[in-house]
C-alpha cells in the first residue's frame, strides 16, 4: 500500500459521500464515479443503472465480477400535509433510534431542498415519551415552507427521494465519518482497483460493477451478473466493526485492523438468504494477504446480508465471497470507517485478482 493509494481513496470517498443517491436514484453517484475512472476506461450502464467497466483478460482464467453498491438508504415522500409537514416511508434498514432531529435533503428535479426530521420539544416531552423512538411512518419532516402549496412549488411530491444531508467529518488520523460510507467507501476502493487494472499486464477478465438498489431489494447486481456470467463474484461492502463495548460480543473485526472477508452471513428476517464463502476464494484471499504481509480479518455473522446472496445463484452458480472494510454506526447519518482499511482492501483486491489464473480450481469435488 502506498501513501498515494490512501490519499486517492480518501479524496474519492469524501467526494462520493457528498453525492445523494437513494436506491433507484443512483445516476448522480454513477456520474461522479465515471468522472473519476482513469482515462481510456469505457463503461456501460444497464437498464437498472448498474455501471459496468470490463477489463478483458486471459480467456482460460475464470472471469471475475467485482462489485459494490452505489445506492444509499433513506426515505420516499408519502404525503404532504396541509401545514407543509412531510410524511415519509422508509427505504432500507434505517436506524430509527438515530433518526430524530437529523438534517435531510429532499432531492427534487429543481434541486436538493434541505429539511429536518422533527423532534418534539424536550421541555414538553413527558416521562412516558422520553425513552421511546418514533417509527418512520410517524415522523414528520419540516422544510420551513409552511404549506402544502409551498412545498409542492419547491418540487417536492409523493415519491421524492429523501436522504440524510450529505456530510463528511474528518476524525483523528485516518478515520472518516459521515453519510453513506456504506457503500461509497466500497465505490472508492473499486475506483482505485480500476486504476490498477487499467495499467496491468495479463490477468483474468474482470468486470467492475458499481451496482444499484442494494439497500432496497438486494437484486440490482443480479441483473449485471445475468449478462456478464462471471465464474467468480467478489462483493465489497462494510463489515461490522466489533471493537466497541456495545458490539464486542459479535466478533473480532476491529476498525483500523485491515480489510476482512466474510465466511458466513445470513439474514432470516423476511429475507432468508446469505453467503457461505467459496473455499477456493477464502484460500485465494488468505494466500494473497499472506504474500503481501497484510492482516486479514474474518467475520461470520447473522443479521448481515448483501446482494451477493442473489448473485451466487445466477446461471450454473457463481463462486462467491464478501470482502470488506470495518465500519461503525451502520445505517445512521454518521457512519465511520478508517481510510487505511480501504487502502489495504484495494491493495488486497489487486493482489487477489492477480492470482486468478487458469490454475485456480473452483470445483467442489473431494
Ligand atoms: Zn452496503
Amino acid at each position: 500500500m502506498t501513501a498515494g493509494t490512501k490519499a486517492r481513496i480518501r479524496a474519492d470517498l469524501c467526494d462520493l459521500m457528498l453525492v445523494p443517491g437513494l436506491s433507484g436514484h443512483e445516476e448522480r453517484v454513477a456520474s461522479a464515479i465515471r468522472a473519476r475512472l482513469p482515462e481510456g476506461v469505457t463503461t456501460q450502464t444497464d437498464r437498472l443503472g448498474n455501471l459496468i467497466a470490463t477489463f478483458p483478460g486471459d480467456p482460460d482464467a475464470p472471469a471475475v465480477m467485482l462489485f459494490t453498491h452505489m445506492d444509499q438508504l433513506g426515505f420516499f415522500v408519502r404525503k404532504v400535509e396541509a401545514d407543509g409537514l412531510i410524511r415519509v416511508e422508509r427505504m432500507g434498514g434505517l436506524s430509527e433510534r438515530a433518526m430524530a432531529a437529523q438534517a435531510v435533503w429532499l432531492c427534487t428535479d429543481q434541486g436538493d431542498v434541505p429539511g429536518l426530521i422533527m423532534n418534539k420539544a424536550h421541555h414538553a416531552t413527558g416521562a412516558d415519551e422520553k425513552y421511546t423512538v418514533l417509527a418512520t411512518p410517524d415522523i414528520r419532516i419540516d422544510t420551513g415552507h409552511g404549506s402544502k402549496a409551498a412545498v409542492e412549488a419547491a418540487g417536492i411530491r409523493i415519491g421524492t427521494p429523501v436522504v440524510y444531508r450529505p456530510q463528511v467529518m474528518a476524525l483523528a488520523g485516518d478515520r472518516v465519518a459521515g453519510t453513506a460510507v456504506d457503500d461509497r467507501a466500497g465505490c472508492a476502493v473499486q475506483i482505485e482497483v480500476a486504476r490498477a487494472l487499467a495499467v496491468r499486464q495479463g490477468g483474468p477478465t474482470v468486470h467492475l460493477v458499481w451496482s444499484v438498489q442494494e439497500e432496497f431489494n438486494l437484486r440490482g447486481a443480479v441483473v449485471a451478473a445475468q449478462v456478464l456470467r462471471p465464474d467468480i463474484a467478489i462483493q465489497i461492502d462494510l463489515m461490522l466493526a466489533c471493537d466497541t463495548p456495545d458490539m464486542a460480543e459479535r466478533g473480532e473485526m476491529a476498525l483500523g485492523g485491515g480489510p476482512g472477508i466474510s465466511l458466513y452471513n445470513f439474514h432470516g428476517r423476511g429475507t432468508l438468504n446469505g453467503v457461505i464463502a467459496h473455499p477456493a476464494l477464502v484460500r485465494l484471499f488468505e494466500t494473497a494477504a499472506a504474500a503481501a504481509g497484510m492482516a486479514l480479518q474474518r467475520a461470520a455473522q447473522i443479521g448481515v446480508l448483501t446482494d451477493l446472496s442473489y448473485v451466487q445463484t445466477v446461471g450454473a452458480g457463481v463462486a462467491c465471497i464478501d470482502v470488506g472494510f470495518p465500519m461503525r454506526h451502520s445505517h445512521s447519518a454518521l457512519e465511520c470507517c478508517d481510510v487505511a482499511d480501504l487502502a489495504g482492501l484495494a491493495t488486497l483486491l489487486v493482489a487477489a485478482l492477480d492470482r486468478v489464473t487458469p490454475a485456480l480450481r473452483l470445483t467442489r469435488e473431494g
